[in-house]
């Protein structure tokens, strides 16, 4: 069972209702990309 949401863009594990980092535009425009510990790297 899974208490948390796993982000389907960068595979994060976040708390119900959570929005993810990656989602946040201020955040992508900081670099997110060179903390995305994800194997996803289709985006
Ligand atoms: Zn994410």
């Amino acid at each position: 069972m899974s208490y948390f949401k796993t982000c389907p863009h960068c595979g994060a594990h976040l708390d119900p209702g959570e929005v993810c980092d990656c989602r946040n535009e201020e955040n992508a425009a900081a670099g997110i990309a060179s903390t995305n510990g994800g194997e996803d790297g289709t985006d």
